[in-house]
C-alpha cells in the first residue's frame, strides 16, 4: 500500500483524487490538508461514510506525523512551490497537478529533489487524450508551422493561459523551432485581443467561462487548409486514471519528471 496524503483535498480535484485514493488497491489515504474544512473528516467531503482522518491545515506536521509516502497537490498557484518544497523536506514525493508553476519554480524543485534523491512528479495535465493532443500536436507541427492555440476552462480557474496550453506550446516549438507567424504590421484596437505570445511566437488565447471543465484546441493553418486538434475533459474523472500512473511511478523516481507523457509514451 502507498501511503498517500492530498493537499489542496476539498478542492474540487482534490475531492476527485480522494475518492480515487480510497477505492484503489494498492493506495491507501494518510492525511489530507486544505485550508477549508479543518478538522471535519475527509470521507464528509465525498459524503461517504468516516474515513478516520481529518482535515488538517498544517503540511508539514501532517506529512511528518501520517508518515506519507506520496503527496498529491491541487492547491493553486500561490501555494504549490511551498508546499512541493515542504514535501521534499520531509522525503514525501510530490504528484503536482497544481498548475502555474514558472520555470524558474521547476528548476528550483529539480535541484531540490536531486539533493534530497527523493522522485518528483509534475504534471499540468494528467488526461490520457490531452497528452496524446500534445504529441500529435508536436508531430503536426513538422508540418505546419503556423499555430494558435485556443484554451476554455471554468471561470475559477486562477492561472491564464493553462499549464496545458504552456506545456503545448513548448512541445511545438521543440518541434518546429522559433518563428515569427502572422503579420508584423497588424495592429491590436484592443490589448491583447490576438492572445498572449508565448517566446518562440505561439499565442495562446484563454477562455475563462461557467460550464467547462477544460478544453483546447491546436489550430493549424496551412495554404488552402487549416488541422485542428482538439481535446475535451468533460469530468474530473478524466484526470484519475493518470494520478494513479504517478502516484505508483513517483516510488521508483530519482529527481523531477515535469509532464506525464514522459511516463507513459515510448
Ligand atoms: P479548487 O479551487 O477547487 O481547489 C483548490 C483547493 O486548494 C481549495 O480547497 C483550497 O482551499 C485549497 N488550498 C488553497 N491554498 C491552500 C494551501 N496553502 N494549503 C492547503 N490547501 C489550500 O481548484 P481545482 O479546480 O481543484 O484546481 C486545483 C489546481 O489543479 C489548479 O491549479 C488547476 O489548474 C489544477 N488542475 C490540474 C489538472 C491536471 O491534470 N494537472 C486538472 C485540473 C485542474
Amino acid at each position: 500500500m502507498i501511503k498517500v496524503a492530498i493537499s489542496g483535498v476539498s478542492g474540487r480535484m482534490g475531492r476527485e483524487v480522494l475518492k480515487t485514493v480510497l477505492q484503489t488497491e494498492d493506495t491507501e489515504l494518510c492525511a489530507a490538508v486544505d485550508i477549508q474544512g479543518a478538522g471535519q473528516d475527509a470521507g464528509l467531503l465525498i459524503g461517504s461514510e468516516q474515513v478516520g482522518i481529518n482535515i488538517a491545515t498544517n503540511l508539514k506536521e501532517a506529512l511528518t506525523i501520517s508518515g506519507a509516502e506520496v503527496l498529491v497537490d491541487f492547491t493553486g498557484p500561490r501555494s504549490v512551490l511551498n508546499n512541493v518544497k515542504t514535501a521534499l523536506e520531509v522525503g514525501a514525493r510530490p504528484v503536482v497537478g497544481t498548475t502555474g508553476l514558472s520555470r524558474e519554480d521547476i528548476e528550483a524543485i529539480a535541484a531540490l529533489a536531486g539533493q534530497k534523491r527523493v522522485g518528483c512528479i509534475i504534471a499540468p495535465n494528467f488526461a490520457i487524450g490531452a497528452l496524446l493532443m500534445i504529441k500529435f500536436a508536436s508531430e503536426a507541427a513538422k508540418y505546419f508551422p503556423n499555430v494558435e492555440i485556443i484554451e476554455k476552462h471554468h471561470d475559477q480557474k486562477l492561472d491564464a493561459p493553462s499549464g496545458t496550453a504552456i506545456k503545448t506550446a513548448e512541445a511545438v516549438i521543440e518541434h518546429r523551432g522559433d518563428y515569427e507567424q502572422g503579420l508584423a504590421l497588424e495592429e491590436e484596437k484592443i490589448p491583447c485581443s490576438r492572445g498572449g505570445k508565448m517566446p518562440g511566437g505561439i499565442r495562446i488565447h484563454s477562455v475563462r467561462l461557467p460550464g467547462f471543465v477544460a478544453q483546447q484546441e491546436v489550430i493549424f493553418g496551412g495554404a488552402g487548409q487549416t488541422l485542428t486538434i482538439k481535446h475535451d475533459s468533460i469530468s474530473r474523472e478524466s484526470f484519475m486514471p493518470g494520478v494513479i500512473t504517478a502516484i505508483r511511478a513517483v516510488m521508483r523516481l530519482e529527481g523531477v519528471v515535469y509532464g506525464l507523457e514522459n511516463l507513459i509514451f515510448e
